[in-house]
């Protein structure tokens, strides 16, 4: 436990490190689009100064920098509302507590303040590029922070991390080492695009010392600047020479997660549009996925240089949590939003990738389903939006990505599964919807179709019964639902013929009783369908009671109501009962009334939904229990 939280304090390097790079990537795209050609590229840097007497660890960009609005809102504000997430982390170091907060830091992205998990004090030096003034702002933690005028000679951030002192079950001076920190380049940051220095330690033979014959010649030290990282990209390195830790890092540090993600593309194309992807898929929701704050779309390089963070043209809304990016040598610097819209190029890329996420989601089911099932979980649910949107366009991509709880296997399973069980007799793809499985497992509806031997598949996503009518079949099997009123025509002609000659008989019963319900159903009938209960309700037409609930559940004026059917079991004793009563003229049909309220609201709680007027069915209830 200690060992996690341990191993996670590290990262504020990383952190810092990612937000120098960035402000390089500002400055150098700010000149690209001003026409300043005053900027090189090649001056770009990134410095780390550790200072053990100090005790202090510099890290320093000649990037874009910050004015003191910037210091203010940008570092500032986290420090404010933030600071609860913060004390925890700092007040609870060890136990679950304490890796809960470290994991709240990641989450939110809030970066530069890991900072504050080796440093009691934080000053950051800022001067804005194109500016003379500039601002340091100062801060011990969650008490809040200072921002005075100060000094600084060229454009660019410092930030001094004034490190903790040691503690017992933390060893913080281990920051202030050069291997340490050499280390912690290397791995976290080793891909970063401008030179990571250091001023280090070397030694070399002392120049004027004649060597003695057989002897060590003497040696002397010198500090030299070293740049610690390759500064390749990682996606412009060989294949086989990356690693699927250095992916992983290299996802955590530049799209802000704190979990590995669960698969890893990385593709390149040559030809028409020549093109490398890499593309990840993360292993959970981030925090504002289900929310309109959430944007998609993936970074867009042309030739090792950011010109766009979320390009939103290059992934389907379906596909929309894949993060990552994409570096053409095609596009130009210079694109802006609205030629990218109609850019073929870039139409082109997205089409490909769409076709690979695809595949590769394809393959995670087939080769890792506890791990698909864990993704289903997070973004599920936007697959289904998916097949839903475009009047169920995209059935082809996604159908068979999508997994349902089955009533047989007791678990997850998608729709070939469902289909290479169906045996030759059986015509549909059967369903029920409902709350929850345990609610579903006790509708009536489902007792005849299990019966028969049939799997149901088990909806419980509000989405999931629009989706099924809006893609209506699936390799030529329609979807069904157990509470379809017409699941009858199912039974054999017999029972049907039955079922026909038992209503005819007990027509008036059954008008009577429809009459009595009014416009709370459209029809009272026989069952075919029931084996132990008295009644249930099924719907007519377009919209089921699950509909219903979703669709009035969401601000409107308009209540929508389904057409409902009750259904009655001619084989349970309730309907002698009713058949009794019936026949005993006019006082015996307030008693078939009553009943009919009673068994009406028994099916409507059945189904889940609530009891128009609980005072009456209570009332009802108790006279029926002292008469
Ligand atoms: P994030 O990087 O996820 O946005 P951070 O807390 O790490 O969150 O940083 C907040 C913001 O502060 C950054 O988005 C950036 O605007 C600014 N910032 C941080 N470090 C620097 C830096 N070295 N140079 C310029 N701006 C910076």
């Amino acid at each position: 436990m200690i060992n996690s939280i341990y191993t996670h304090k590290e990262i504020f390097l990383r952190e810092l490190i990612s937000n120098a790079s960035d402000a390089l990537d500002k400055l150098y795209y700010q000149s690209l689009q001003s026409g300043d050609t005053g900027i090189k590229r090649s001056d770009f840097h990134i410095r780390i100064d550790a200072d053990k007497d100090a005790r202090t660890l510099t890290i320093s960009d000649n990037g874009i920098g910050m004015n003191r609005e910037e210091l203010e809102a940008n570092l500032g504000t986290i420090a404010r509302s933030g600071s609860m997430a913060f004390k925890e982390a700092h007040g609870e170091e060890n136990g679950e507590k304490g890796k809960k907060a470290v994991d709240i830091i990641g989450q939110f992205g809030v970066g530069f303040y890991s900072a504050f998990m080796v440093a009691d004090e934080v000053t950051v030096t800022s001067k804005a590029y194109g500016s003379d003034e500039a601002n340091v702002w100062n801060s011990r933690g969650a008490d809040g922070y200072t921002v005075t005028a100060g000094e600084k000679a060229s454009p660019g951030t410092e930030i001094v991390l004034h490190i903790k002192a040691d503690a017992e079950d933390e060893n913080y001076s281990k920051f202030l080492e050069e291997y340490t920190l050499r280390n912690l380049v290397k791995k976290y940051s080793d891909y970063i695009r401008y030179p990571i220095q250091m001023m280090v330690e070397k030694h070399r033979p002392k120049a004027d010392a004649e060597p003695e014959e057989g002897k060590a010649p003497e040696m002397e030290s010198y500090m030299e600047l070293d740049t610690l990282n390759t500064m390749e990209p990682i996606w412009k390195r060989q294949k086989s020479k990356v690693k699927t830790e250095d992916y992983n890092e290299y996802y955590k540090s530049k799209f802000g997660d704190y979990q590995d993600p669960a698969r890893v593309i990385r593709t390149s194309v040559e030809g028409v549009s020549s093109y490398t992807a890499l593309l990840f898929i993360p292993s959970h929701a981030p925090y504002d996925y289900y929310t309109k704050d959430y944007e998609k779309g993936l970074q867009l390089y042309s030739s090792g240089v950011m010109i766009m963070d979320k390009c939103k043209e290059l992934l389907p809304d379906y596909f929309n949590f894949v993060r990552g990016l994409v570096d053409s040598q095609d596009l130009s610097l210079n694109i802006s939003r609205e030629t990218l819209q109609h850019d073929r190029q870039l139409r082109n890329i997205a089409k490909n990738l769409e076709k690979k996420i695809k595949k590769e989601l394809a393959d995670f089911l087939k080769n890792d389903r506890e791990g698909y099932e864990s993704f289903f979980e997070n973004f599920g649910r936007q697959l289904k939006y998916g097949l839903y949107d475009d009047f169920g366009m995209h059935k082809d991509v996604l159908a068979d990505l999508i997994l349902f709880y089955s009533s047989m296997e007791k678990k997850m399973i998608t729709l070939d599964e469902y289909i290479a069980k169906m045996g030759e007799d059986q015509k549909y793809i059967y369903y029920a919807a409902g709350e929850s499985v345990e609610k579903i497992d006790m509708l009536p509806q489902t007792e005849f179709i299990r019966d028969k031997g049939y799997e149901i598949l088990y909806l419980t996503d509000e989405i999931d019964e629009f989706m099924l009518q809006m893609i209506r079949d699936y390799k030529e099997k329609e979807f069904k639902s157990v509470s379809a009123e017409d699941i009858a025509v199912e039974e054999s002609a017999d029972a049907q013929e039955k079922i026909k000659q038992a209503e005819e008989e007990n027509k008036d019963l059954l008008n009577f009783i429809k009459t009595s319900l009014g416009d709370k159903v459209t029809e009272v009938k026989l069952s075919p369908r029931l084996k132990d209960s008295a009644v249930c309700l099924t719907t007519k037409g377009g919209i089921s009671l699950e509909m219903e609930k979703v669709l009035n559940a969401m601000p409107q004026d308009q209540q929508i109501r389904a057409e409902r059917i009750l259904e009655l079991n001619p084989e349970h004793p309730v309907m002698e009962a009713l058949k009794n009563a019936f026949a005993q003229g006019d006082s015996g049909k307030e008693t078939v009334k009553t009943y009919a309220d009673l068994l009406y609201n028994q099916a409507v709680l059945i189904s889940g939904l609530s009891v128009e007027d609980p005072v009456t069915f209570a009332k009802e209830i108790c006279s029926l229990i002292t008469r």
